[in-house]
């Protein structure tokens, strides 16, 4: 039995097995966050964005308007997602079917953030969500978990950074090696689909992207990617190991 389950039993159970909540902008470094926490303490990874992802492709597929909420309501209601979380990330299932790969594409990752706007789809996500997080164990990321998905996670951390970082840190994961001629095109566009994307979640109406009152908030602009995950990680045992 580790020391965290230890204290489980001592009656702080809600601390053994926490919800930490983890949102913040399009490339801030939430799923390398979301997947580092879980390895270090035994929990589970779930990228809820991946399942706007999945609808987004399904609603590709079926050549629907991502304007159009209740085709897409309908649509989601035939659907299953599911989210098998890994080491790296999660594999995702869409009607069980792997398309993790597929739901990272351009087209994809527009889709995504446009049929993520409508208030009834938000909350046919929200309460898989909640059903997947209810137990505990479960390091969530995405844009509403602190305020809407789990609002009572006992860990919130919105992470955020500066579009320009975080436009280049994509970039060098998508072009990794000699960088070509074109690079910084390829780079300022990449940071214009990011701020794109941002201004979408953060001025919907529902559940637009902001940090929860209760959230720490970590801006990795400065820090390199080990500095983060120290922060994080002393962020999550601090609240571990807070006495009952
Ligand atoms: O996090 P990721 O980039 O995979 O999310 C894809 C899109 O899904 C985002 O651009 C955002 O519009 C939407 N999203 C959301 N709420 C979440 C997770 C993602 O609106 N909890």
């Amino acid at each position: 039995m580790t020391a965290a389950s230890n204290t489980a039993t001592a009656g702080a159970s809600r601390r053994a097995r926490p919800v930490i909540a983890i949102d913040g902008p399009a490339g801030a470094g939430k799923s390398t966050m979301a997947a580092h926490l879980a390895r270090r303490f035994g929990f589970l990874n779930l990228e809820t964005g991946a399942m706007y992802r999945a609808l987004a492709l399904k609603a590709i597929e079926h050549d629907l308007g991502f304007e159009d909420e209740p085709a897409l309501l309908e649509l989601a209601e035939e659907t299953r997602i599911a989210l098998q979380p890994q080491l790296e990330g999660n594999i995702v299932l869409l009607d069980g079917v792997d398309v993790s790969r597929r739901v990272r594409d351009k087209d994809v990752t527009s889709a995504a953030s446009q049929v993520s706007v409508h208030p009834r789809l938000r909350e046919w996500m929200v309460a898989q969500q909640r059903k997947m997080g209810e137990a505990g164990g479960v390091v969530m990321e995405g844009r509403d978990i602190g305020t809407v998905v789990f609002p009572d996670a006992e860990v919130k951390i919105f992470l955020d950074a500066a579009p320009e970082v975080r436009g280049n840190r994509r970039y060098r994961q998508v072009m990794p090696g000699d960088a070509p001629a074109e690079a910084a095109v390829i780079e300022a566009a990449i940071i214009e689909d990011l701020k794109e994307r941002d201004a979408r979640d953060r001025n919907r109406e529902d559940s637009p992207l902001r940090p929860a009152e209760d959230a720490v908030i970590l801006d990795s602009t400065g820090l390199t990617l080990d500095e983060v995950l120290a922060r994080a990680e002393a962020i999550v045992r601090s609240h571990i190991e807070q006495p009952a």
